[in-house]
């Protein structure tokens, strides 16, 4: 594999303005509107474009730098080196700049890359679900470790010349009376070595950072809720937006009510007694506890509805009911007096049914 500096004739630590320089002098000389049918000069231009188009770029050039060809696997070099014309299409732009005359253009293939989504799960009382919450949440994120800059090394040290290949990036063997060369598979082509890597990022260049979020969570979230954060994800790439953070709320079950949407649930027990006679109960509900009336004659499995002692509408936060629904209770330790009173009642209803 060709080396990008060798390529545009420029030291390894070469400024953008000499790259610059080299490669408009090397792209005019091969151009193939001067060398036309020249496959040579049109290989050399691919070349001399790719190597540009890696260099030029502060992130990408420092990919290279580290790791050689292995750093800038995976990413997009514009459309793609397959083809003569991805080239002039993604290099119309610095054509255009440098000449003076514009390439044909086709719509320039992404280079950023946007971060990736983050998860995040928070599990709400039904309490801060009638209030809403406003609460910090930590996250994990992907960043330039600040030790080395995202460089890798520890500060101050130096990359050394590779002692398998001599710094060529290049290792031969001899078969026969052929030399067979082939990629260092010690520092993979770069012909250097971080000989001391970055402690915090193991040599990375990023490192997982705990964050504290704000999250804002308005009333009336429900099991399964996300609030999507915009832009509070894994930062991009190469100029690229960072990615989202998704909150996923979960609600924990309640001592005293059971959730329907809007609605809450709550059983009341009344002795038949009092729902034969009628009566006033206590009962609570998410702001305390209010008093509700039962009428005489109330049987058992009836349900009384609390307006607006629900749960909040997550879009009009109108809140929904609160349903007291009773069930009767036979009493079971009845003493003589009591037996005695019910025996007399019984005997009335046998006398006169309803
Ligand atoms: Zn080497
Ligand atoms: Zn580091």
């Amino acid at each position: 594999m060709f080396d990008y500096y060798e390529i545009l004739g420029v030291p390894r630590q070469a400024s953008q303005e000499e790259i610059k320089s080299a490669y408009r002098r090397l792209a005019l000389k091969y151009h193939p509107d001067r060398n036309p049918g020249n496959k040579n000069a049109e290989e050399q231009f691919k070349r001399i474009s790719e190597a540009y188009q890696v260099l030029s770029d502060a992130e990408r050039r420092q990919l290279y730098d580290l790791y050689g060809h292995a750093g800038l696997n995976g990413l997009d070099l514009g459309a793609g080196f397959s083809g003569f014309d991805d080239i002039f299409g993604s290099f119309g732009d610095i054509f255009e700049e440098f000449f003076g005359f514009g390439g044909r253009r086709h719509s320039q293939a992404p280079q950023a890359q946007p971060g990736a989504d983050l998860r995040y799960q928070i599990t709400l009382t039904l309490e801060q679900v009638v209030k809403g919450l406003e609460t910090e949440i930590e996250v994990e994120r992907r960043e330039v470790c600040d030790h080395c800059q995202g460089q890798g090394m520890e500060p101050g040290s130096q990359r050394q010349a590779c002692p398998q290949c001599g710094g060529r990036g290049q290792v031969s063997q001899s078969r026969g009376i052929l030399r067979v060369f082939t990629t260092c598979p010690r520092c993979r082509g770069t012909g250097s070595y971080i000989s001391s890597p970055c402690r915090a990022c193991g040599g990375g260049g990023t490192v997982r950072k705990r964050d504290r979020v704000q999250v804002r969570i308005p009333p009336g979230m429900d099991n399964g809720t996300r609030l999507r954060l915009r832009g509070e994800g894994e930062p991009g790439r190469f100029g690229g937006p960072a990615g989202d953070l998704y909150v996923e709320v979960r609600v924990a079950p309640h001592h005293l009510f059971k959730r329907q949407g809007k609605d809450l649930y709550y059983q009341a027990e009344l002795s038949f007694v009092a729902a034969a006679l009628g009566a006033e109960i206590e009962v609570p509900t998410m702001n305390g506890q209010t008093t509700l009336t039962i009428p005489p004659g109330t049987q058992s499995g009836a349900t009384f509805r609390l307006r607006g002692e629900g749960v909040p509408d997550l879009r009009n936060h109108k809140r929904g009911d609160l349903v007291v629904q009773v069930s009767l209770l036979t009493p079971t330790n009845l003493t003589p007096h009591q037996e005695e009173l019910l025996r007399e009642f019984l005997n009335l209803e046998k006398a006169s049914p309803q």
